[in-house]
């Protein structure tokens, strides 16, 4: 992809409050009254006669001290036999779940986040993912992601991510600049992630992915080159890299942050955008970048490409099952999350209960919006015709009102369109959200959400 230049103007228009579209209707909507008398239908039917691949995630949720800035659902802790205590009971969610769904389905995903999967021991690596392959066949090829943190990861427990079978990691690095890094409460010297990046290699572990943050306090444009220009010396096959979300009235250690203002933040933003795309990065879009060669790029333009909880993901048409406090599971018809806070988490399973604490039921127009907005960010593209006979509906019609909303963006070159569709033009990207926004029928109604800025 040559280099995107970014128009700050625009960037500025559009830079409004915005959901992250990682599901639609988003999780803000979930439920209690969708309890799991209601989502165990739902699991059954997804499974009576599906041999749809799963996707697997395991919510890890140990850290050992607080990054300020973090918007994740973690348990702070030193205690090394927290860990241990939790995978007894992530056991005990395996075997309440897993005899609902049907055994011969496979596995072509699995992804462990958090929290920090590497506050595990190698041991208990080893053991949950014996557990794993216990409980679920694999599929001869599969992607397997864990997201590691370079303070808390050995050689040892690399080796064991290796033996479990990850072929992908996601190094969390954020930032460079010790200035920064003191400020958000994470200090992690280069030379950390660099072993980190060695360990991984040299156990075959190949796909490397590198978690980056922009908008975080004394930022400064010349600082954060200088931490792209020393990670791409690590050659990542992909970069992630978000925009600080700042929302103190969720994730209170955030209050102790200043954000960077609006238009140092945009300075960021067009900085990273340039100068990833002229080194041979293509922007996926929503902060993901991929080498060319990278799985996510070819998915993206074979339009294979899937976004879900865990961001975009090169398996279209699996179902996400989710374990852990917290975790979200997905299919076609429903979303449910387990129980957030650990100790319920615990007394839930003591009692033999089910974890799962909210959810929600699509509809048909969701399931009708779900599809349209998700296409649209992982395409770039919507075809109608195409769309009509996905959908079973008549596309132009049925969206007659929110395609012709799209007027403005059209007139500011985010989008082209003719009869038969529209394209998201270069800049549009970067605005991907905005334009699946018009197809978001709950945000008519959902003024009062505080949702973090689009850009
Ligand atoms: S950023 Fe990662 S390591 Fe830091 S607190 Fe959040 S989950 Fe834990």
């Amino acid at each position: 992809m040559p280099k995107l230049e970014v128009n700050l103007d625009l960037i500025r228009k559009y830079d409004v409050p915005g959901p992250r579209y990682t599901s639609y209707p988003t999780a803000p909507h979930f439920s209690e009254e969708i309890n799991w008398d209601k989502i165990v239908p739902m699991i059954r039917s997804n499974n009576s006669d599906s041999d749809k691949p799963l996707s697997l995630y395991f919510h890890l949720p140990f850290c050992r001290s607080l990054c300020w800035f973090c918007g994740c659902t973690n348990v702070i802790t030193q205690d090394p036999e927290s860990s241990k205590l939790y995978l007894k009971y992530l056991r005990k969610e395996l075997d309440l779940v897993t005899p609902l769904m049907n055994p011969k389905r496979k596995a072509v995903q699995l992804h462990f986040g958090g929290g920090s999967p590497s506050f595990l021991s190698a041991e208990e690596i080893l053991t949950l993912g014996d557990w794993i392959h216990h409980h679920f066949p694999f599929a001869d090829t599969y992607e397997a992601g864990v997201e590691v943190d370079p303070r808390t990861v050995t050689e040892e427990k690399m080796k064991a991510f290796a033996s479990v079978g990850f072929n992908r990691i996601s190094i969390g690095i954020q930032d460079l600049d010790p200035d920064v890094q003191q400020t958000i409460h994470r200090v992690q010297p280069h030379e950390m992630n660099l072993r980190t990046l060695d360990w991984a290699r040299s156990n075959g572990i190949q796909s490397v992915n590198v978690d980056l943050i922009y908008g975080l306090p004394h930022q400064t444009t010349a600082g954060f080159e200088h931490t792209l220009d020393e990670i791409l010396k690590m050659q990542p096959d992909r970069f992630a890299v978000f925009n600080y979300a700042h929302v103190p009235w969720l994730k209170k250690a955030q209050a102790a942050l200043t954000p960077l203002p609006p238009e140092r933040k945009m300075d960021l933003l067009k900085m990273t955008i340039e100068k990833l795309t002229s080194s041979g990065y293509t922007y996926i879009g929503m902060d993901h970048f991929a080498l060319e060669n990278d799985e996510l790029t070819q998915a993206q333009k074979n339009k294979t490409l899937q976004r879900n909880f865990q961001g975009y993901s090169t398996h279209a048409g699996s179902d996400i099952y989710a374990f852990g406090m917290s975790s979200i599971s997905q299919t076609d018809s429903a979303y449910w999350q387990n129980e957030k806070d650990l100790k319920q988490y615990y007394s839930l399973l003591d009692a033999n209960h089910p974890v799962q604490r909210k959810g929600y039921i699509l509809s048909e127009d969701d399931k009708i919006r779900h599809q349209t907005i998700m296409r649209l960010m992982c395409d770039l593209e919507l075809d109608y015709a195409e769309m009509s006979r996905k959908l079973g509906i008549d596309f132009a019609s049925y969206f007659a009102e929110e395609l012709s909303s799209l007027q403005d963006m059209e007139t500011d070159q985010l989008i082209c369109r003719d009869k038969n569709g529209f394209k998201v033009t270069d800049t549009g990207r970067l605005l991907i959200r905005n334009i699946a926004m018009k197809f978001d029928v709950y945000l008519k109604t959902d003024k009062q959400r505080k949702y973090s800025r689009t850009v």
